[in-house]
């Protein structure tokens, strides 16, 4: 999708710093982190939301792609944390999607 913030991170249009990529997914820092460990897991092809994901086939792929970088950023032993938002009351921004990878401390278990 033309106008799609990931979609051009995809392209090689928009910087970002990548931490893990294979032929199917891309994984990148968030621009503004939650956790000292804040990255996020998309598929490369454009899909709306997690469960678009899973139709498409690409959910296995994320979840492995995201225990890869949980692997790089030494965080597999700790724990971390795997998100999927999904509409306005979740705080969902960017409609192309993606799993947020969270660790590196002890997180809240505040769900809200
Ligand atoms: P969500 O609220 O689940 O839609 O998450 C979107 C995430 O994308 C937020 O955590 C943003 O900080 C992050 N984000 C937005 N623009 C960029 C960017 N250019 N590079 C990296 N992360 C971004
Ligand atoms: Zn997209």
């Amino acid at each position: 999708m033309s106008d799609c913030l990931f979609c051009k991170i995809v392209a090689g249009e928009i910087p970002a710093t990548v931490v893990h990529e294979n032929a199917t997914t891309l994984a990148f820092r968030d621009i503004n982190p939650h956790a000292p460990v804040h990255v996020l897991v998309i598929p490369k092809e454009h899909v709306e939301d997690s469960a678009a994901l899973a139709e498409a086939g690409l959910a296995n792929d994320v979840l492995l792609a995201a225990a890869a970088v949980a692997a790089k950023e030494g965080i597999s032993e700790s724990g971390y944390r795997v998100t999927f938002n999904t509409g306005e009351d979740a705080g969902r921004t960017v409609f192309h999607a993606h799993a947020h990878v969270l660790g590196g401390t002890g997180l809240s278990l505040r769900l809200g």
